[in-house]
């Protein structure tokens, strides 16, 4: 957001930057979508709803984690927050206390470990680089782990790097958690549909069936239906820890807004051929990305399994580059030389990267790549 912020000052004077920052989908919500919307504002769904979540959206989560995921929980199990980020904010002040420690894979959403230290709690990084297809390893989580971890996040497809575990991986987790019964799971789900990886997506409480009372599946509409703004998200888990989640969201926000909640019934009852046409573009831009950025001097850029970002490594790049000296100044040089704006590694605990959104047009993409080769000195 910062990135973006920065950007847009740089075009209000005038110079023509191309953002790369953001993390949403170029593409306008659903127009099925919308005109539920609005005609939920015509029938009067302008007031306070259930904190925890209209109870017809409910069943429609309820719907897409039995059909999409194979996941039974029943509605007192679901609850809908203003956006995946309030599903992990109500997370972590219900279920942690200071001094409790959580492991976090990176690199990693640079939300993790704020939100975490926001309840008083460590957040612990466990890092992974290309070498590794940014995958922590079975050994990497069983070294993290100490008596005070209380939480485990799990972001498969990853924002930022796109790597996807496998069941096999989720299930050598799941070898490891075993001996440590105080540690509950928090799968971010939320790029799941953007996704094109060899296996079929499969979800950690369903690859691990015995973690079920152990797991918070987090998920939400932003992403795959292209609904950043409306901000609904959603979490199934055990029925006492979503009961105190609601508490403390009830003593904040209260409900997400009862519009956006009939807008994302319709995202999750209607045709889903629009998640499937924005995931065919994704992957287009995917291909083509990962494969220009891999061939800049000094970047290296391994394909993802899914999401809508590129995650370079660059450290070639920045000793190459005289005067440049860490991830963030190289992320500085490309928007003042390039007018590109791309996100520093650092803000995902993984230095000497940057990621590259393709939420953008091919025609964009190829501008923006050109202009990052000819101030890497290529052509
Ligand atoms: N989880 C991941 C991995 C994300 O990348 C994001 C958004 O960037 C979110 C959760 C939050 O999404 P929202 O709050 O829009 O539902």
């Amino acid at each position: 957001m910062a990135v973006t912020a920065r950007a847009a000052a740089l075009r209000a004077q005038g110079r023509d930057v191309i953002g790369l920052g953001a993390g949403e989908p170029d593409f306008d919500t659903p127009e099925h979508i919308k005109e539920a919307a609005a005609k939920a504002i015509r029938d009067g769904y302008t007031k306070y709803t259930p904190v925890g979540g209209l109870p017809v959206l409910k069943e429609a989560i309820v719907e897409k984690f039995r059909n999409e995921n194979g996941l039974e929980y029943a509605s007192d199990q679901i609850l809908v927050s203003c956006g995946a980020k309030q599903t992990f904010f109500n997370l972590c002040q219900a279920l942690l206390d200071p001094g409790d420690q959580v492991v976090i894979p990176a690199p990693c959403w640079v939300s993790y470990p704020d939100i975490a230290m926001l309840a008083d709690a460590e957040p612990v990084t466990v890092f992974a680089g290309a070498d590794q297809g940014y995958k922590i390893s079975q050994e990497q989580l069983e070294a993290a782990i100490t008596d005070r971890t209380r939480l485990l996040v799990l972001n498969s497809p990853c924002n930022p790097t796109g790597a996807a575990y496998t069941r096999s991986e989720l299930e050598g987790f799941a070898t490891v958690l075993r001996d440590h019964p105080q540690i509950l799971v928090a799968v971010d789900d939320m790029y799941e549909h953007i996704y094109w990886g060899d296996e079929p997506f499969v979800t950690f409480a369903v690859a691990c069936p015995d973690f079920y009372e152990r797991t918070l599946t987090i998920n939400g509409v932003s992403k795959a239906y292209a609904m950043t703004g409306w901000r609904i998200g959603y979490g199934g888990g055990p029925a006492k820890l979503i009961a105190n989640m609601q508490k403390i969201q009830g003593q904040s926000t209260s409900n997400a807004a009862a519009v956006s909640q009939m807008a994302a019934v319709a995202a999750l009852t209607g045709d889903q051929g629009c998640v499937v046409e924005m995931t065919k573009a994704f992957r287009e831009r995917h291909d083509f990305v990962v494969s220009v950025l891999d061939a800049l001097p000094g970047v290296r850029c391994r394909p993802g399994e899914g999401t809508f970002f590129a995650f370079a490594e660059a450290t070639g790049a920045i000793a190459a580059t005289a005067g440049i000296e860490d991830d963030v100044q190289l992320a500085e040089h490309f928007l003042d030389k390039a007018e590109v704006a791309v996100v520093p590694g650092s803000a995902f605990a993984a230095p000497g990267h940057f990621r590259l959104s393709f939420a953008a047009g091919m025609e964009t993409l190829k501008e923006a790549i050109d202009r990052l080769g000819r101030c890497l000195g290529k052509g």
